[in-house]
């Protein structure tokens, strides 16, 4: 069994950085840590737990800002190869909202079907690009971190770099709603959903 920690940072904007380790283990992964590395931190600690890998969904500054600081601490980062263009051109919105961004490079570069076996657990990368080119979502046990492809009634903005709506719908369609049954979705931004919920309600897919 997977347990699961939600830790929101950077209240403007409010992104969800998940804490996700396997019951019983003392080692975890963090999916998107945008920011607040001590608020993570502290929040590993008061659960016993060491982080050991970084899975990113996309490379905007709000998922992956404190990437950088674990990376130091001896995790795997793990990201999209589409999305090194957005930390290498800059293209990661730090500069837009005046934050300065502390580059990395990940260890290791997905593609569409990387199986992620970290800390006693698998996460399956499936490639769904629209929100950027390189986002992906992690598919583990019944969970699906979604990053900012798809959210609670809604689904990302496409008008950044490397955007592209009619990718981004085809993604949901036929990469996540294209999945056998339900599952929890974890998204990047607001409320945790349900793949049936989102299959049945969402207005934009
Ligand atoms: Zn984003
Ligand atoms: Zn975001």
């Amino acid at each position: 069994m997977i347990k699961i920690k939600r830790v929101t940072v950077i209240s403007a904007i409010a992104t969800n950085c998940y804490i996700v380790w396997s019951e019983g283990r003392t080692d975890a992964v963090i999916v998107d840590p945008g920011a607040e590395y001590e608020k993570i931190v502290r929040v590993l600690h008061e659960n016993g737990l060491t982080a050991k890998a970084v899975l990113l969904t996309h490379a905007h500054y709000d998922h992956c800002n404190a990437a950088a600081r674990f990376q130091k601490d001896g995790c795997t980062v793990y990201l999209h190869s589409s999305d090194v263009y957005l930390l290498e051109s800059g293209e990661n919105l730090a500069w837009r909202h005046g934050i300065e961004f502390e580059n990395f490079r990940p260890d290791v570069l997905l593609e569409d079907g990387t199986v992620i076996n970290e800390c006693g657990m698998t996460f399956t990368t499936l490639h769904t690009p629209g929100h950027t080119g390189g986002s992906v979502c992690f598919v583990t046990e019944n969970t699906i971190f979604s990053g900012d492809t798809l959210f609670y009634m809604t689904v990302g903005r496409t008008d950044f770099a490397t955007g592209s709506q009619s990718s981004l719908i085809a993604s949901v369609r036929n990469k996540l709603f294209a999945l056998d049954g339900d599952y929890t979705v974890c998204p990047g931004h607001g409320d945790i959903t349900t793949l049936d919920f989102e299959r049945k309600y969402n207005p934009y897919v």
